[in-house]
């Protein structure tokens, strides 16, 4: 962080905002405030400049027309791509997520991706839709991750990305066995939820790479009373 304040971009919310994907926002800066880090959070429609400067970039899911429309934007708009040169967080959901990757299809068209993510996204022979969990990666030392999936694309990574999730336990997620992908501190995920509500281990995770510094405790009570709701529903599927 350059200054004292964290700066939480939402990159589109007039083309990239489904399934409450907002709540990220929301989440990031209620426990960055919880903490006294104070945020200011950015809206960044999609006729305006990315702005260079901000400390934590999301991008959220959408339809595909929206999104062929979003990538078109931030690729030329270049601040997301300079965002991870300099090492900045951006957490990516679905659409969002797509777009990370180095080409999407969207609409029965192959469309460009940022290549932020070492990975391709085709279509699938089936709409993903439903519960999505699995246990994290052992280098993030995260919980198991839950959310919500809906989508038609299908992900496969390259080498130069890991996956969040190694072994989906639920779902699809990105081809029926991993889930989500990350490369530095840009991070994409199918999980909807939203993400960090459910995942709050998730939340401070990017907060404590955007800030450089670790996390006071936070009261977790909601939380883990969402979490527990949210697994014991997984037993249903
Ligand atoms: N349009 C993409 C797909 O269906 C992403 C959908 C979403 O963001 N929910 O794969």
């Amino acid at each position: 962080m350059s200054t004292s304040i964290l700066r939480l971009a939402w990159i589109y919310p007039d083309l990239l905002s489904t399934y409450g994907d907002r709540g990220n926002l929301l989440v990031l800066a209620h426990r960055a405030e919880s903490r006294q880090i104070l945020t200011d959070s950015l809206l960044v429609r999609s006729d305006q400049a990315v702005p260079r400067e901000a400390d934590v970039y999301l991008v959220g899911g959408g339809e595909d027309g929206p999104q062929a429309l979003a990538a078109e934007k931030l690729i030329a708009d270049g601040a997301l791509a300079q965002a991870a040169d300099n090492g900045k967080v951006i957490f990516s959901v679905c659409a969002g997520y797509q777009i990370m990757g180095t080409s999407f299809v969207a609409s029965g068209n192959k469309h460009a991706g940022l290549g932020l993510l070492d990975m391709t996204s085709d279509r699938g022979p089936s709409r993903a839709v439903g519960e999505l969990a699995g246990a994290v990666h052992p280098q993030l030392g995260l919980e198991s991750l839950t959310g919500f999936e809906n989508h038609g694309g299908r992900t496969y990574l390259g080498n130069e990305t890991a996956a969040l999730v190694p072994q989906v336990s639920h779902g699809i997620g990105n081809d029926e066995t991993t889930e989500g992908a990350w490369r530095g501190k840009v991070v994409g995920t199918y999980l909807h939820g939203p993400a960090l509500a459910r995942n709050p281990q998730l939340a401070d995770l990017l907060l404590a790479w955007a800030t450089g510094t670790e996390l006071a405790p936070f009261d977790e009570t909601w939380t883990s009373q969402l979490r527990a709701e949210r697994l014991a529903a997984l037993a249903h599927h």
